[in-house]
């Protein structure tokens, strides 16, 4: 297998803090082992518009720091049709683009796989998702300073919950995942954590607010995933409380985009590092159709499929954490 001369790096999907850290690692470590490294401006998007620009190690100047990404990332809806790909693979042949790097959530390794089958161009994906839900990793990009921005919001939440006696429900990010909201539940010490790989229903955790009232807390905090499979939506969740708990007064806050922001804790940085150099480094042994991780502390390669295909699972220990605690 010939080793890359010129490689392609891109970010797609939504953003997360980190892949400008992932980006300059890609950049800088092309510069390295002097390959040419081109950056690629709005997902796959630029790839079919050809806007694209040569980079070098100063390029990436001044950016592990920042959130989002510099890069730009965007939905597109051409990449999914073959007509849209072929475009795409031939502004990258007239470049003598013969490697990309596509630093993404699972959607975005699923056209990353697909444009790899159609035109034989290798690729590897780097994890970037606050969610922290793709297979073959056990932390994504973005996720550590997530939870961190979650978890100062709920602190302040919470100075407000026990100063009037109020009950605060928290809506996190995580569709199809409850890390997020079981990690920063048990870091700020939330009362219940509702999360959609587990629905215990709404009943268990009356009775649980309800021990904790008559044990003397006078306000609680319940953090709830937006994908929580209770089948209520937060407002409705809060109603109920309000209206089997009448000595509580509920509050809602949604915490939204915000948890997307920001700048990159340490944790992504070094994360976002040493995925970008590793995912250099196996491009040029040959890799290919694969996503960078890092599951004991060592990088490794899992197949683009099983990446997409697979779940994280969450830590039901973590769960039974959180139980315990909330007594
Ligand atoms: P994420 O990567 O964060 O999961 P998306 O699901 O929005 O985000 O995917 C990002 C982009 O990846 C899409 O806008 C599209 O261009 C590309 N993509 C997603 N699914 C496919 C697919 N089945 N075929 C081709 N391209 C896809």
């Amino acid at each position: 297998m010939k080793k890359p001369n010129k490689i392609a790096v891109l970010t797609s999907g939504g953003d997360a803090p980190g892949m400008n850290a992932a980006v300059r690692a890609v950049v800088r470590s092309c510069a390295f082992y002097d390959i040419e490294c081109y950056g690629v401006y709005q997902g796959y998007q630029g790839l079919i518009d050809g806007n694209m620009k040569l980079m070098n190690a100063r390029s990436v100047n001044n950016i592990v720091n920042k959130g989002g990404t510099f890069l730009k990332s965007a939905r597109c809806l051409e990449f999914r049709t073959p007509e849209g790909r072929a475009k795409a693979y031939k502004n990258i042949q007239d470049k003598g683009i013969d490697a990309l790097v596509v630093i993404g959530g699972d959607g975005s390794f699923t056209g990353a796989m697909i444009f790899q089958q159609e035109h034989n161009v290798p690729v590897i994906g780097i994890p970037g998702t606050i969610d922290n839900d793709i297979y073959g990793t056990r932390y994504t990009l973005g996720y550590d300073t997530a939870l961190n921005t979650v978890v100062e919001v709920i602190d302040k939440i919470r100075d407000t919950a026990s100063s009037h006696n109020r009950l605060f429900i928290v809506e996190v990010m995580g569709r199809d995942a409850g890390h997020i909201a079981l990690n920063s539940g048990i870091g700020a010490g939330a009362e219940e954590i509702l999360i959609p790989e587990e629905n215990r229903g709404l009943d268990q955790m009356l009775e649980s607010l309800q021990r904790s009232e008559k044990s003397g807390k006078s306000s609680s905090i319940v953090v709830v995933a937006e994908g929580d499979k209770t089948g209520e939506n937060v407002f409705e969740i809060a109603k109920y409380i309000e209206t089997n708990l009448p000595y509580y007064e509920v509050r809602v806050s949604v915490l939204g985009h915000m948890q997307r922001g920001g700048a990159p804790s340490c944790f992504d940085r070094v994360l976002a590092s040493r995925m970008g150099v590793h995912a250099v480094e196996k491009l040029r042994e040959g890799a290919s159709n694969v996503m960078v991780g890092v599951i004991d502390d060592k990088m490794v390669l899992t197949p683009l499929e099983k990446a997409i295909k697979g779940k994280s699972e969450i830590n039901n220990n973590l769960l039974r954490v959180a139980d315990i605690l909330s007594i």
